[in-house]
């Protein structure tokens, strides 16, 4: 697929691959065998009917294969974007045992936009009203695509959201240099064109709690993610210029302080540093480079091996200019009489036995310490569930990590009327598993509601 070049991305924020064009999509289309049993469905957490959908591509009928998608999946345009599709369906598919697996997801991103560009976006068709009410705490993915199930059911449906605008980890999170906002808004807005009203700026736990909902509602779905933001727990980590990835990508993609229009502040100097080696290290380090920093280092205490970030973030950030000291950690941020951060004190690490998450352990070198120059570290060493919700609505039960006690198949938790699903109760996971999540709940509480009475009897 053709992608802007990496020294004119750098210095913008749209997006880096530019997609297929007709004959190049029903040209990989014509690739799929269109296998009896397709190992490629298997391997999707929403079962997007994949040689079905890239049938109608090969015959050219791209708005009726983006339809295909959407009897599955309300959002082919962002997960054709942001899957795995690497460690999901393409992982599967039969071609890839011995050369190239069919470009699912990139189909999957054309035909969206194809049928976007086209004006031939149809609205799903939708159940009577049943009358029953049903709130959702969050708007991410999960939420979202439980709300547009529930809604093509009937049900009446509302999302709280605390931030201004919908979208979760998709807005705050991943920067429209992946995910473009026209894609990102035109997929909630079919949401909402389901019926489903969404409710910014209502913080859950403060603006009301999960008991008072339920008065008004018959069930509540919590799908909250997992947006509390690790520390290392390091001296100096209060310094000036030390901050979390999470802050950090929220103040650019939701509150767009990167843009002259904005008043925003966001602190990002020329040397900067980030700590981890996922995907959301991957989007601070590209999103530092279009800020303007002239270095960025990606600090990563394993080898290049046991990073977990996506294969294709690690190389555009390589090609952005973006590099990678492996096998080291901080061990203390250094400030100056300001108490801004001049510098991070390393120290080397070495591979021992694997852990129990079957990656080599890293173990720190004795007396391999060094110090490296630096005006600001981002440290993206993973996020947690926030303890607001749980401490404002008693009886719902959590797990020794904080995340939130439910049916993996179900999404029901111990309480009555309450469902969860989504990183809230998986921990970071991804797009797509979230996704699922949310549709397995609103077929249990669509089944759950039509055996128990509605709450206004
Ligand atoms: P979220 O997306 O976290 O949504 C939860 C929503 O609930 C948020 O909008 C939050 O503001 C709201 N909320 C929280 N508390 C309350 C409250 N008390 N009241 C009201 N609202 C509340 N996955 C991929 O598949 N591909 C990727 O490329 C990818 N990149 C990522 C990049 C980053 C930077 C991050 C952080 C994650 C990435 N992920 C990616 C992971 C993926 O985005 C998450 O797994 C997914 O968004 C989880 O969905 P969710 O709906 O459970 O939660
Ligand atoms: Fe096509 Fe690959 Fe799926 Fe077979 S496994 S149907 S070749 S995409």
């Amino acid at each position: 697929m053709p992608e802007q070049p990496a020294d004119v991305r750098v210095g913008n924020f749209d997006e880096v691959p530019l997609g297929y064009d007709e004959q190049a999509a029903m040209r990989e289309a014509g690739r799929c065998l269109q296998c009896k049993n397709p190992q490629c469905v298997a391997g999707c957490p929403v079962a997007v009917q994949i040689p079905e959908f890239i049938a109608l591509v090969a015959e050219g009928k791209f708005s009726e294969a983006a339809r295909k998608i959407r009897e599955t999946n309300v959002f082919p345009a962002i997960c054709g974007r942001v899957c795995p599709q690497e460690t999901q369906c393409e992982e599967l598919c039969v071609l890839g045992k011995r050369g190239e697996p069919v470009a699912i997801g990139r189909l999957e991103r054309f035909v969206a936009d194809y049928e976007r560009a086209h004006g031939e976006v149809e609205q799903p068709e939708q159940a009577v009203p049943t009358g029953r009410k049903v709130v959702i705490v969050g708007s991410g993915p999960s939420g979202l695509a439980c709300a547009a199930d529930l809604a093509r059911l009937g049900h009446s449906v509302t999302v709280l959201e605390l931030f201004h605008k919908p979208g979760g980890v998709l807005r705050y999170g991943i920067p429209p240099f992946r995910l473009p906002r026209e894609a990102l808004d035109a997929e909630i807005d079919l949401v909402r064109n389901l019926g489903v009203e969404i409710r910014p700026n209502f913080v859950v736990g403060r603006t009301a709690t999960v008991d008072e909902l339920l008065e008004e509602y018959d069930v509540a779905f919590i799908s909250m993610g997992a947006g509390l933001p690790r520390f290392l727990d390091l001296p100096g980590e209060n310094l000036l210029g030390v901050a979390s990835a999470n802050e950090f990508l929220t103040r650019v993609n939701l509150m767009q302080a990167h843009r002259a229009d904005y008043d925003t502040p966001v602190h990002c100097g020329q040397n900067v540093v980030v700590i981890g080696g996922g995907n959301v290290a991957m989007d601070a380090a590209r999103t530092a480079r279009r800020l303007g920093a002239e270095n960025v280092t990606i600090v990563y205490r394993r080898s290049r091996e046991e990073m977990p970030a996506r294969a294709e973030e690690t190389h555009h950030a390589e090609e952005e200019g973006v590099k990678f000291l492996l096998l080291a950690t901080p061990i203390e941020f250094l400030g100056d009489d300001e108490q801004w951060l001049i510098g991070m004190r390393c120290q080397r690490m070495e591979l021992g036995e694997p852990d129990e998450s079957g990656r080599r352990r890293p173990v720190p070198i004795a007396g391999s310490e060094f110090d490296i120059a630096c005006d600001t570290a981002i440290s993206a060493i993973g996020s947690g569930p926030h303890p607001l919700l749980k401490a404002t609505a008693p009886g719902l039960d959590v797990n020794e990590r904080g995340y939130l006690v439910a049916d993996p198949e179900t999404g029901a938790t111990h309480r009555a009327k309450v469902f969860a699903g989504g990183d809230i109760v998986t921990g970071a996971a991804t797009v797509i598993e979230a996704m699922g999540a949310g549709r397995r709940a609103a077929q249990a509480i669509d089944e759950y509601m039509a055996n128990t009475p509605p709450n206004h009897e």
